[in-house]
């Protein structure tokens, strides 16, 4: 029987392994840590019975991805639940530019902006289940829509900054920053609008789910599938030297690119070899974790009954907070995310007392404690909620680190999503899931559409290496 090893169970890893096990192939996953996951992984972190998501928690790619539909996960646990208002950005005088999960009441909410919001997004949504497959897939192949992925990614090139200029309000032009900020890149950056417009886009079309019973549901579905076809997971086992890889036919790595480099440098081809040392690696994450009595008490009401709530205040604050962190500052104002998933999945509280999850972007390795910061910033859109803090958790970006190999200095991207490595992956070929050494590919978020818990890279990844075997998909 053919086999595949998969050395990784985040959620690329486990996609990679569940479509090769229903392709076949006698697949056998290799996992670090004591559980598999990776960053879908869900914790009581603070308190028994109160669910925090470790990593990921909100999910507009996953629920359109093409990998995810095909593993059917629904039949397996997963249910994708909604807030009332997938996001919300507030301002100083407590009113917020609103996502709603339609583009037309979200314009609606936009006022003056309304108009340029609909042209900027109707479009794409309206074929998004089309375009999910070119948008999330590979660059370099030819598209199977190419007039829509054109009129889809012409923006994706601008820097969010100039995007920006369709809109005139303050509320518009902040819910856009806080949006393209998940791309950890300066604003003024080229393509610094493309991971924002990708996340409104499959936003409006999904809305911004969250998993029942945590992120954890989504990689305990996908293990339920490799279980099914008979896969195998072993934990607790972290691959430092490819002699511990057992022999298969194909072998599959859900690493960041250094480690690649260091399990397989001499029989890396020299270039290969010399992308993958030399990928670049992006700011990290410092997670505040809080069990709130009563929830967050946000002075815009829409927050309140938001699942996100991205806190950074107007749009040039956003912009000057992801060039400082960029740069190696530390900014007194962090741009930081809320997850209030609570509100879609209220299993996940005990009582009144609720999981918070929230994390600010710092500097690649950052060290020094943000705790204040964080809890500052969300003051000054909460007037009080320190007072309703019964519980806390802090995730440093050395822990980030600690407890995933590819969470280098916290950086939870798997890479910095610069140019080339946002449109091409850890190296440019025409199969970037390919390591050069034969039947060896890289399946992580290092690699085409990026980060994410789509698991697409993961599907891209075995996709290549069914070609390799000859072997058609299930
Ligand atoms: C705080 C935070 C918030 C996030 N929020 C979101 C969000 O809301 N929505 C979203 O879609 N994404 C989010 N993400 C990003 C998302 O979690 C990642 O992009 C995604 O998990 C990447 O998947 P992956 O399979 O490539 O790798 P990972 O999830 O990093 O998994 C890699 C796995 O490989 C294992 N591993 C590493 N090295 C070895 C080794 N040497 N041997 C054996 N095993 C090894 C690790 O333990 C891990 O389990 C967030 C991440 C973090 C940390």
């Amino acid at each position: 029987m053919t086999s595949a090893v998969v050395v990784g169970g985040g959620p690329n890893g486990l996609a990679a392994a569940a479509l090769l096990a229903k392709a076949g192939l006698q697949v056998t996953l290799l996992e670090a840590a004591d559980e598999i996951g990776g960053g879908t992984r869900s914790h009581e972190a603070i308190l028994p019975g109160l669910l925090h998501d470790h990593c990921s928690a909100v999910h507009p790619m996953a629920v359109t991805s093409p990998a995810l539909r095909a593993l059917d996960l629904e039949r397996h646990g997963l249910r994708w639940r909604l807030a009332d208002v997938d996001c919300v950005h507030p301002l100083d005088d407590g009113t917020a530019g609103v996502l709603l999960r339609s583009v037309e009441e979200t314009a609606d909410g936009l006022r003056r902006d309304g108009r340029p919001y609909r042209a900027l997004l109707a479009p794409s949504v309206r074929h998004w289940d089309a375009l999910a497959p070119d948008v999330m897939g590979p660059l370099l192949r030819i598209p199977v829509h190419p007039l829509r992925l054109a009129r889809f990614g012409l923006p994706t090139a601008l820097p969010a900054t100039v995007l920006a200029r369709l809109f005139r309000t303050p509320e518009a032009r902040a819910l856009w920053a806080g949006v393209a900020a998940h791309a950890f890149r300066p604003l003024t950056h080229p393509f610094s609008s493309a991971i924002g417009l990708g996340l409104l886009t499959a936003g409006h079309a999904a809305g911004w789910a969250v998993a029942e019973g945590g992120s954890q549901a989504i990689s305990r579905a996908m293990a339920e599938v490799l279980r099914l076809h008979g896969g195998r997971i072993h934990t607790g086992v972290r691959v430092t030297d490819r002699a511990q890889i057992p022999p298969a036919d194909v072998t599959l790595l859900d690493l960041d690119p250094a480690q690649v480099a260091a399990l397989y440098g001499d029989r890396l081809p020299p270039h290969v070899r010399a992308a993958y040392r030399r990928f670049r690696r992006g700011p990290g994450a410092y997670k505040l974790d809080l069990a709130v009595e009563g929830g967050v008490p946000w002075t815009n009401e829409q927050a309140r009954r938001a699942g996100t709530v991205h806190v950074g205040g107007p749009l040039a604050e956003v912009a000057q907070a992801e060039r400082d962190v960029t740069a190696g500052r530390m900014p007194e104002r962090p741009f930081v995310l809320v997850g209030q998933q609570y509100l879609a999945d209220p299993a996940r509280s005990v009582g009144d007392v609720h999981p918070v999850w929230a994390y600010a972007h710092v500097p690649h390795g950052y060290d020094g404690d943000a705790t204040e910061a964080i809890l500052r910033q969300i003051e000054r859109f909460a007037p009080g909620v320190r007072e309703r803090v019964v519980g806390q958790r802090v995730t440093r970006p050395a822990d980030f680190a600690a407890a995933n190999a590819n969470f280098t200095g916290g950086d939870i991207l798997t890479g910095a999503r610069t140019i080339p490595q946002l449109l091409l992956g850890a190296r440019p070929a025409l199969d970037p899931y390919s390591t050069g050494v034969p039947g060896v590919f890289l399946c992580s978020a290092a690699t085409p559409p990026g980060p994410g818990a789509h698991g697409m890279c993961g599907a891209g990844a075995a996709a290549s290496a069914l070609r390799r075997l000859g072997v058609p998909p299930a």
